[in-house]
């Protein structure tokens, strides 16, 4: 698995903004859709594309556009609907799969109570929205969900990620020529998780500072 810290100017500036315990619900929406834009620039850095040439008002000018097939994009409910406008954007054409988990509070275990994926993902570039990496048994689920129907990559673009979270996934998916990559972008990464799986200083619960204590 290769991990790739944004740590851009702009990145810590927004990030900063959406930790603070003061920001409101609107405006931690409005700093995650940016903060996804900036990310998924750098999620999308090896996305497969093909040359073309295009007729400009004067001239032939060599190109390229994406590949085929279309990429998909998984955000994780319910706190990665929060991503999902800003990598959208940036890949208009994708498809949009979803996996709905729960964490059960006690044993920090996720179970899954909604998946909608393609069954056969052969030769498609996968891209997984979830704003917090903490133990990374979510985001190890998902990714062995999109591998296992035959993903040709798989990107998560996480705004905070935890140690513990990215030696999990290291540690399962370590790096092999012949498998399919594994990739994790994140904005920054944390100290540690605390006893109850919230990461440490982090911004708090993801899903309820976009959605509410619902
Ligand atoms: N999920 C969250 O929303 N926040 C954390 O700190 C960890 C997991």
């Amino acid at each position: 698995m290769q991990t790739t810290v944004a740590d851009h100017p702009l990145i810590a500036h927004k990030l900063t903004a959406l930790r603070d315990v003061n920001t409101d619900a609107p405006t931690f929406r409005r700093l995650a859709y940016e903060l996804t834009t900036l990310l998924g620039y750098e999620a999308t850095r090896r996305i497969r594309v093909e040359p073309v040439s295009v007729t400009t008002p004067v001239g032939t000018a060599s190109g390229v556009r994406l590949a085929r097939p279309a990429p998909l994009i998984v955000p994780i409910l319910r706190a990665g609907i929060g991503l999902l406008d800003g990598m959208a954007g940036l890949l208009p054409l994708a498809d949009v799969g979803f996996v709905g988990l729960v964490r059960d509070e006690q044993t920090l275990v996720a179970s899954t109570y909604a998946t909608r994926l393609p069954a056969d993902l052969t030769g498609r570039e996968t891209f997984i929205l979830d704003p917090m990496l903490a133990t990374g048994g979510s985001m190890e689920t998902v990714v062995r969900m999109l591998l296992d129907r035959g993903a040709a990559a798989v990107t998560a673009v996480c705004l905070l990620a935890a140690p513990e979270g990215l030696d999990r996934l290291a540690a399962t998916f370590p790096d092999d020529a012949q498998a399919a990559p594994v990739r994790v972008i994140t904005g920054c990464v944390d100290t540690r998780l605390n006893e109850k799986g919230y990461i440490l200083p982090g911004l708090g619960d993801a899903g309820d500072r976009l959605f509410g204590t619902i």
